[in-house]
């Protein structure tokens, strides 16, 4: 995967990000995002899921709970948190019978696995495009089930033509303006405008979004506003309407979840750096 953003409007921190192309790549992303941690001491609790907070005195307590295999619970004390959960480890679900078999994949890590074999890619933006691509050079035979009329003209620009000529040559069969309606062991029914057709798959990739979780928001005591779900929030502070609880990144867009991304939210944090250190300085003096 390479990045939409040039280099330049991904840095964080002030930390220059350096890389051979003006666009980088996953993993040299990754390991960017790593050093900063590293070089800012960020200290980091793996597998530590927080799953409520509430206001205790004058800062929070933030409930969490350890990812299995451990069943490991804790409380963290703090004298104010940043939330910035987005919303990639939610992804949405098709809502078809079939659709929490096993080899339906919500997430997708590789191509390997699926060399020769029949998989349709449920999306028409960039995760299925990307993926479809992906799966398609690596071997496996590919389907693309797409709700729209086309690839979205949101998809990055040297994928969507790639995507288009290899569904003009045949090499990945796409239906439009189509719909999955159930999962099978063996196969995926997809409605489509001429006929209900049944496509053999041993793997399936519904990659059609995400949404930020919600029920998190709710647990912490954070209003959600308008049609869009809009957690509450002082647009100077970031601030939610729970005291020393601020809100960062993506999930400031609610439920329009493409608003808001790394190019125009890497600010956040210093906004929320300063409000912290104004309210400390006002509590010392
Ligand atoms: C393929 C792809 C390409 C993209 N290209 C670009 C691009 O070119 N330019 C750009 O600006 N943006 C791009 N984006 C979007 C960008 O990645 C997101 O906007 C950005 O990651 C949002 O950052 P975030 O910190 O708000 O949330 P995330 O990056 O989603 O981070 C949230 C973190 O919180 C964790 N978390 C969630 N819930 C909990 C919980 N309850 N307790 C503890 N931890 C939790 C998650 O595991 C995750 O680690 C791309 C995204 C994808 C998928």
């Amino acid at each position: 995967m390479r990045w939409f953003s040039t280099r330049d409007l991904l840095g964080i921190a002030g930390i220059p990000f350096v890389t051979p192309e003006a666009h980088p790549t996953r993993l040299e992303a990754l390991a960017y995002y790593r050093g900063v941690a590293e070089s800012c001491g960020v200290l980091l609790a793996p597998d530590t899921r927080i799953v409520a907070a509430r206001v205790n005195g004058t800062g929070l307590t933030l409930s969490a709970a350890k990812e299995p295999p451990s069943s490991h619970t804790l409380e963290i004390l703090a004298p104010a948190a940043i939330l910035a959960t987005g919303f990639f480890h939610n992804p949405k679900r098709l809502g078809v019978p079939g659709d929490d078999l096993p080899h339906v994949h919500r997430r997708f890590v590789s191509s390997y696995p699926f060399h020769g074999r029949d998989v349709v890619v449920v999306g028409g933006k960039n995760g299925a495009a990307e993926a479809a691509l992906d799966l398609y050079r690596h071997g496996a035979r590919v389907t693309l089930v797409v709700r729209a009329a086309e690839i979205s003209d949101r998809v990055k620009y040297w994928i969507k033509p790639d995507l288009e000529n290899r569904i003009r040559d045949g090499k990945i069969r796409a239906f439009f303006k189509s719909r999955v309606v159930a999962i099978t062991p063996e196969a995926v029914r997809v409605e489509t405008p001429r006929r209900e057709e049944t496509v053999l798959a041993s793997a399936v990739f519904p990659l059609i979004g995400y949404e930020p979780d919600f029920g998190l928001f709710e647990r912490c005591g954070i209003r959600l506003e308008g049609e869009k779900r809009v957690p509450a929030h002082d647009p100077e502070t970031l601030e939610s309407n729970v005291r020393n609880l601020y809100l960062a990144g993506a999930i400031l867009g609610g439920q329009e979840i493409g608003r808001i991304f790394i190019e125009n939210s890497r600010h956040h944090a210093g906004m929320i750096a300063a409000a912290i250190a104004k309210r400390q300085k006002a509590a010392l003096d």
